[in-house]
């Protein structure tokens, strides 16, 4: 079966309508430049359901004035061929004006897990991020839907919207894709230059001397900041039943993320 792309509401409410009502769907939402963290979620959500739903679109209410919306990748083409070979069923990339008409007015805010690491150095990225994905959820009505470990503050933010607001999804965290040196899969890794991609993957280094005792995060920030690294949070927080080491820091006018679970 050929891939079916999808650019309007309409277009998407009328494929769920004339699926089976028993069929099971995963998505996994995304803003595209996929990569092989992406098609990690996408072949978990193929292995569990009988359709995948793949969406794409560079939301714009969950990024700042001052952020990276209009340097933000984009490759859909490239993406679309991504999705054909992981099998994906549908893809759904709206516009803008799609997701957000003239005259939209309505937010989600998640209070809690929203607050500290990101939330203070992006106010509003958060309550965009639900927004949009709680928007998304209702237009495919997935039963499962999966999201990456990398970002686990949103992972926490959306599970508990899910929890809070009753939906019936089941959220499905995926652990983070790595190059072979570490650093984190991310479409944002495309804007670092040749020299800070060499660099980049010291952070996850970082993370292992600290989660393995070897350093002190007072250190690593120290460490790091002499490789000109800009340092924005680096924290340990508690997470689900253990712990999360969490940190983000600007390399050049990339911002990168990266955290370790334990
Ligand atoms: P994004 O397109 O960056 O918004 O990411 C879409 C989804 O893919 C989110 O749930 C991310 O957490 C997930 N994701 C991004 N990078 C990775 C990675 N390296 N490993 C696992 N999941 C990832």
């Amino acid at each position: 079966v050929a891939l079916v792309v999808l650019k309007t509401r309409a277009d998407l409410i009328n494929w769920r309508l004339n699926i089976a009502p028993k069929k099971r769907v995963g998505f996994v939402p995304t803003m595209g430049a996929l990569h092989l963290g992406h098609a990690t979620l996408l072949r978990q959500a193929r292995l569990e359901n009988d359709f995948v739903v793949l969406s794409i679109f560079v939301n714009p209410t969950q990024f700042g004035v001052n952020e990276d919306l209009d340097r933000y990748p984009r490759a859909l083409a490239e993406d679309l061929r991504i999705a054909e070979s992981e099998k994906v069923d549908v893809v759904f990339a709206p516009d803008v004006s799609e997701m957000y008409p003239t005259g939209h007015s309505t937010f989600v805010e998640e209070t809690e897990f929203s607050k500290g690491l990101c939330g203070d150095f992006r106010p509003g990225h958060f309550r965009g991020v639900a927004t949009v994905v709680l928007k998304l959820f209702n237009l495919v009505r997935p039963g499962r839907s999966y999201f990456g470990l990398k970002d686990a503050q949103q992972f926490l933010v959306i599970s508990k919207m899910v929890l809070d607001l009753n939906l019936d999804i089941k959220m499905i965290g995926v652990p983070t894709v790595r190059e072979a040196d570490g650093l984190a899969m991310s479409s944002r890794n495309r804007g670092l230059s040749k020299e800070d991609r060499e660099k980049a993957p010291e952070i996850y280094r970082s993370l292992l001397r600290v989660t393995q005792g070897s350093s002190s995060i007072a250190q690593e920030i120290d460490v790091l900041s002499k490789l000109d690294f800009k340092v924005q949070y680096y924290e340990r927080r508690p997470f689900e039943s253990g712990h999360l080491v969490a940190i983000a820091a600007y390399l050049g006018s990339t911002r990168l993320i990266d955290n370790i679970l334990g």
